[in-house]
């Protein structure tokens, strides 16, 4: 896939740019083929997608706003969103959050992209969870930062000089990306406290929210500091992102910032020059998939079907990939994160034998900056059939079996 570089002149990005197709693109695109497994995009399960209830909402917003939609919007959204989903951060956090705290955007991934041009300069710090969301480091690579890792315990050395130096923190709290992890409470809470006492910004990115299998998540780091200041203009350091993509699809492209009224007036600022505005017209459809309870009520389904997709897929791999590889059971979200146990498995590698297989998952070099993790797979249980996931598996136990015989 590798191309000729373009003449840019930015020796940071190079190996990125010479790739000439994004990672996310290849991983995207490989599920097409006839006959292959792929376990390795994050997508929804297409047939869940609510396509009558869609073309419908499409009908009933072109009648309400008739060519206002058709505009190019205010640059903070539609108000009509906007205050619902103030709303649902106010009912979520128990206190108030007004539209004037809320910038509709492009999806999660335009908040991750507004964040870094507004907050970072090339060679900023910025802290974050290591494995982490691969769109994320790609969103920020122009910025060119540098990464501290985020330790949950906060008990590693440097810890609050890193959190000090940082523009912001990057936390993926509920059912991260790539790992699955449900962080505690107890560690939300001591992360607020450090931020707090650095002074610095909390980038709180919640897309997998809905996907909850075992119980409640329980709240998010920007309730911890709503409990913390329930009343007045907020002013906390939390940055928060939301998108439908999980709850309705991720063809809607609305997602949305929550954070306090100057940085959401500073971040429209850097949107507008990014986009001019987000599409109105799916605005106003997700608005109507939210007030006419379609979407509280279509959770659930999806939440049933993704929770049993995830149990046959850690049963096929304790059947057939458990001498090598370990994980945890995920509580919510999208991916089993699978750890080798023995230092012979080296992902990338394995990937290789793995496309012979037909069968694809995503290596955990890619969601390290500097692509050194080699010791892990992550795998999506999300968009296939329960039958596909387990052939899936028996693939990926061959593709290991070919890895260590090589
Ligand atoms: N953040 C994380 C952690 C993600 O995994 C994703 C993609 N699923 C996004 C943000 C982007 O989501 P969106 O579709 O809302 O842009």
């Amino acid at each position: 896939m590798s191309q000729s570089q373009p003449r840019v002149g930015r020796p940071a990005l190079a190996s990125w740019l010479s790739t000439g197709n994004s990672i996310t693109q290849q991983f995207m695109a490989i599920g097409g083929q006839a006959d292959f497994v792929s376990l390795a995009g994050g997508l929804p399960a297409a047939e869940l997608y609510p396509v009558e209830a869609m073309a419908a909402a499409q009908e009933r917003a072109l009648t309400r706003w008739g060519s206002a939609i058709l505009e190019y919007g205010p640059i903070e959204g539609l108000p009509a969103l906007r205050a619902a989903v103030a709303e649902r951060v106010s009912a979520a956090s128990g206190r108030r959050f007004g539209p004037e705290n809320v910038l509709l955007t492009t999806g999660a991934m335009q908040g991750l992209d507004l964040v870094g041009k507004l907050l970072v300069d090339p060679g900023e710090l910025i802290v974050s969870q290591f494995p982490t969301y691969l769109g994320a480091l790609d969103a920020w690579r122009p910025r060119a930062p540098r990464y501290e890792k985020l330790d949950w315990s906060l008990q590693a050395p440097g810890q609050d000089a890193a959190l000090r130096q940082a523009k912001f923190v990057y936390a993926v709290p509920n059912y991260s990306n790539p790992t699955g992890v449900l962080v505690s409470q107890e560690e939300r809470a001591a992360l607020l406290d450090k931020v707090l006492a650095a002074g610095t910004w909390l980038l709180e990115d919640d897309p997998y929210l809905p996907l909850q299998f075992d119980g409640p998540a329980g709240p998010g780091i920007l309730a911890h500091h709503a409990q913390r200041q329930p009343n007045g203009a907020y002013d906390g350091p939390v940055i928060y992102l939301g998108t439908l993509s999980k709850s309705l699809a991720p063809g809607l492209r609305v997602g949305w910032i929550v954070a306090e009224a100057s940085l959401i007036a500073a971040l429209a600022l850097v949107k507008q020059s990014t986009d001019i505005a987000s599409s109105l017209l799916t605005q106003a459809l997700a608005l109507e998939m939210i007030e006419s309870d379609f979407e509280a009520q279509h959770v659930p389904k999806i939440v049933a079907t993704y929770r049993e997709r995830r149990d046959v897929l850690c049963a096929a791999a304790s059947e057939h990939l458990s001498d090598w590889f370990e994980w945890e059971v995920p509580p919510g979200g999208m991916f089993v994160w699978m750890r080798a146990k023995t230092p012979e498995i080296d992902t990338d590698a394995l990937y290789a034998h793995a496309l012979q297989e037909k069968v694809a998952f995503v290596p955990s070099s890619v969601f390290d900056p500097d692509g050194a993790l080699k010791s892990a797979m992550r795998v999506n249980f999300t968009r296939s059939a329960p039958e596909v996931l387990t052939e899936g598996v028996r693939r990926l136990a061959r593709a290991t079996r070919r890895q260590l015989e090589a």
